[in-house]
């Protein structure tokens, strides 16, 4: 059996899916299979969640989110979407710090996955977690709490653990968010003064094709409550001016079904680029990300730069995001706060392949980490030196899960249990 992910350039691979309903059918199925793979919203673009046995999905198990005002979390079923869940903060005054670029990706895939939008300040989505229910080898089912040393090994494990069937996030007093483009900022104003556009907001999006003398976009999506910003008051960034509407960079899509507004909303419905209630992107793309310490940041975007004649024929668009470090064993920005270099590929997988060498080449020196769901080409024994806490994360994986069962080809290449 073969389920095409979301953008067709992988078939997910498995002997059969089930789609829980509850979370004893999640139990069930894992008790009955000898190998299983958790499966969430089949955003990822590599052969992560492929199987030689089971598939099983929680995203047919209702959300049943639980807010604890008082500890400041909610507590939620793993295949929910951000975009559900983040409405349904929204409309009680409540709000996650942060959202990828797409709202319609599961909570539980996402964290998998160390998934994360942007801002200087701002962890991945995974630094959300307080809480993880799981369903492990055997069909039991565990909690890992905030305070237990195995959080931070639990939460960016790429499915190998188990499947996740309830998720609890902190979150924090809903706020307004507004958003702003600039055009044309020169290469030489970006490397020249990098913190400045990528602190000029609370999440900021850097849009190019490396080869122009200019980077095309920058998108800058301020808070309200700690800018005090007005509509009409909007400051320059490196001399450049705040101009018009954004226009959509990412892949062809209709402007009806972005976030582009210059005027404030509320944060689920400007810290997408993608809007929940409408298609997103078309699919027709595939992606690939690097993670760099934001110290190394400039020489590794002149590294980049200096090989995109090499690869810029396969490309649609670059987006630069920040992350903050932090503690999550598998998480690109593991104890460093970092740069993600992400490109948007035409949906040409040979052309990706064969973009891919040089641009890791470039950014071997500064240890780059991938994201773990799109598409690179690097194994265990590279990664290994580039995550402190990579033996620490084998070791569990090796300890929660001794007979493989959740384990397949993608993660003993990459994690090499
Ligand atoms: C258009 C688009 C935009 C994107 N934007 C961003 C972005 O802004 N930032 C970013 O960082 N990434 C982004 N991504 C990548 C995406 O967030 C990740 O690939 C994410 O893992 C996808 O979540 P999913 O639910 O689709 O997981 P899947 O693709 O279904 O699975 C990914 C991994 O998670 C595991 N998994 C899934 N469900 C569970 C579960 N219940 N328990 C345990 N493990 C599970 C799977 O086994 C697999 O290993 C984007 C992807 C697309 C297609």
């Amino acid at each position: 059996m073969q389920i095409a992910n979301w953008a067709g350039n992988h078939d997910i691979t498995g002997t059969a899916l089930v789609e829980a309903r509850t979370i004893e059918d999640v139990q069930r199925a894992v008790a009955d299979a000898s190998r299983v793979r958790p499966l969430g919203t089949r955003h990822s673009f590599n052969d992560l969640p492929d199987t030689s046995g089971t598939l099983v999905t929680v995203t047919s198990i209702p959300a049943e989110p639980v807010l604890d005002e008082a500890a400041r979390t909610v507590t939620v079923g793993g295949g929910t979407r951000y975009g559900e869940l983040a409405g349904w903060l929204a409309g009680r005054g409540w709000a996650l710090h942060n959202l990828g670029s797409l709202p319609h990706i599961s909570v539980a895939g996402a964290v998998a996955t160390g998934t994360h939008g942007s801002g200087d300040a701002n962890g991945s989505l995974s630094t959300a977690v307080r809480g993880l229910e799981i369903v492990g080898p055997d069909g039991a089912l565990r909690t890992v709490r905030a305070g237990d040393p195995e959080l931070d090994g639990s939460v960016v494990a790429l499915g190998a653990l188990g499947v996740v069937v309830r998720v609890t996030l902190a979150v924090e007093p809903a706020y307004l968010v507004r958003q702003d483009s600039y055009r044309d900022l020169p290469w030489d104003a970006l490397l020249g003064d990098l913190p400045a556009v990528t602190g000029a907001g609370y999440s900021v999006s850097v849009f190019t094709n490396w080869v122009d003398d200019a980077v095309e976009q920058v998108w800058v999506k301020r808070r309200t409550d700690v800018e005090g910003l007005e509509d009409d008051d909007v400051p320059d960034l490196l001399g450049v001016r705040a101009s018009g509407l954004a226009q959509p960079l990412i892949v062809p899509t209709d402007e009806v079904n972005t976030t582009f507004h210059l005027t404030a909303g509320t944060w689920n419905e400007r810290l997408p680029h993608f809007r929940f209630d409408a298609t997103p992107s078309v699919g027709d793309e595939i992606q690939t990300e690097y993670f760099v310490d934001r110290s190394d940041a400039v020489d590794a975007l002149r590294a980049v730069r200096a090989v995109a004649p090499e690869f810029v024929d396969a490309l649609v668009v670059t987006e630069l995001r920040t992350v903050a470090a932090d503690d999550l064993w598998l998480s690109p920005a593991y104890g460093r706060d970092s740069l993600a270099i992400h490109f948007t590929w035409r949906n040409d997988q040979p052309r990706v392949l064969a973009a891919l060498p040089s641009i890791e080449a470039a950014l071997a020196p500064f240890g780059a980490r991938p994201h773990w769901g799109k598409v690179h080409l690097l194994d265990a024994a590279t990664l290994a030196g580039r995550y402190p806490r990579f033996d620490d994360a084998r070791e569990l994986v090796a300890r929660r899960d001794p007979r493989g069962v959740f384990r397949n080809a993608a993660v003993e290449r990459v994690l090499g249990v």
